[in-house]
């Protein structure tokens, strides 16, 4: 059993208020997210825009008490260690101090100099300036095919006429350097803001052009945070119809604190047929959930493959991420096959190849490309409109 939302609230109800009373009933608690063994809690101590910043000393202090009590009570539940952040907020939203995420006060971020955040930096964790949807790709374990599945969203996209962003989050692992074969391009920044790459109808930005590619990406979970951030925030998106996401892999603190800094959409849980996929599918799927964004849709990866002589071999036993979806009650959005010309092109940074039936090597990749998008598409649709219905602005009778 994992942490839940509910249980670190009440958890977190015994904790005492600096003012008194409980940091719950006093409202100082402004989010929780919880999944697995990690759960992430945003808190203020600020009330209003003429209240006074709590001091450095009284966010440590209350931050370390606050990791303490949710560390204790999963122990006590036979949970046993969990990872946990915290950080204050002020009433812009703004991030005064972030604490864990290896259950340390030493971990604490220290704030930004006042004046040095661009104004539009956490304006609430609510969405980027000029773009309309932001959707994250996730998956439950690495290798699945994440990163390619994102890649070829975007570019499919990016095909049926809508204006299209790509952000490599995978911070322990970018691949779109390759996927996208920047390789032999610069990074370059106008006014502190990084210019995004405009490659194949689309435009992309990853920590891979950011660091030593060379050099192991050993990151904690708030060091993390503020990289993806700095990525999402201070990249010169312009006008987008569709910024994709391509999460780090797995439920832990990192994708968790991503998942939820940014007003998403939706979400798309890529999963390959076998079982043991499809279990830690199944948990990312419920990360999205717990933090409130609904789930799109999932996407079988490596579902089958086409050998030489045109028959179709279920490898990993094919359709297993399908029923998955069927028994999340999530949709499916479409399966992709194991496809040398897939891998070839991803490896060569040469993403359009894969919907051009000479390139891919038949049509069955560009067909099943072509579907997975609509049928994304067609789940976009109905997502804006659900969450159009619930504007204020809007009236429907
Ligand atoms: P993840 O992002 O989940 O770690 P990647 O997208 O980086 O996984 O894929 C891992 C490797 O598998 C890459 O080399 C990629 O080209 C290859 N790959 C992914 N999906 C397929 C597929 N359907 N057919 C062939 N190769 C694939």
């Amino acid at each position: 059993m994992g942490l839940t939302k509910d249980q670190v609230r009440a958890w977190l109800a015994n904790v005492p208020h600096p003012e008194g009373g409980d940091i719950v009933s006093k409202g100082s608690v402004v989010n929780i997210a919880a999944c697995d063994q990690n759960a992430s809690v945003r808190m203020t101590l600020v009330q209003g825009p003429d209240e006074p910043d709590p001091s450095e000393e009284t966010m440590k202090t209350l931050g370390a008490r606050v990791i303490q009590t949710i560390s204790s009570g999963a122990m006590a539940s036979g949970m046993g260690k969990v990872v946990l952040s915290v950080e204050f907020v002020d009433h812009h939203g703004n991030v005064a101090m972030r604490l864990g995420a290896n259950n340390s006060a030493s971990d604490t971020v220290q704030p930004e100099p006042k004046g040095a955040t661009p104004p539009a930096a956490q304006e609430s964790a609510s969405g980027i300036d000029g773009v309309k949807h932001i959707i994250a790709v996730g998956a439950g374990k690495g290798g699945v095919g994440k990163s390619t599945i994102s890649v070829n969203l975007a570019v499919g996209l990016a095909r049926n006429g809508h204006s299209v962003g790509l952000l490599d989050g995978d911070i322990y692992g970018p691949s779109l350097p390759t996927m996208l074969g920047l390789d032999a391009m610069e990074q370059t920044a106008l006014e502190g803001s990084l210019q995004p790459f405009y490659v194949h109808g689309i435009k992309a930005v990853t920590i891979g052009k950011l660091v030593d590619s060379d050099k192991p990406l050993i990151w904690r979970g708030p060091m993390a945070h503020g990289a993806f951030t700095q990525l999402t925030e201070r990249t010169r998106w312009g006008e987008l119809d569709y910024l994709i996401i391509d999460l780090p892999p797995g439920t832990g603190d990192v994708p968790l604190t991503m998942a939820q800094s940014l007003k998403l959409t939706g979400a798309v849980v890529v999963c390959t047929p076998q079982k043991v996929a499809q279990d830690d599918a199944v948990r990312a799927a419920k990360m999205f959930e717990q933090l409130g964004v609904e789930v799109l849709g999932a996407i079988e990866n490596m579902s089958y493959f086409i050998g030489d002589d045109g028959k179709e071999y279920d490898i990993f036993g094919r359709g297993g991420a399908e029923k998955m979806a069927q028994r999340l009650g999530l949709p499916f959005l479409g399966a992709v096959p194991i496809n040398m010309a897939l891998r070839h092109n991803s490896d060569s940074g040469e993403p359009l190849n894969n919907f051009d039936p000479v390139a891919a090597g038949g049509d069955a990749l560009p067909l099943a490309l072509e579907r997975m998008v609509q049928n994304l598409e067609g789940q976009l649709n109905l997502a804006s409109l659900k969450q159009g219905t619930t504007r204020p602005s809007l009236t429907i009778r």
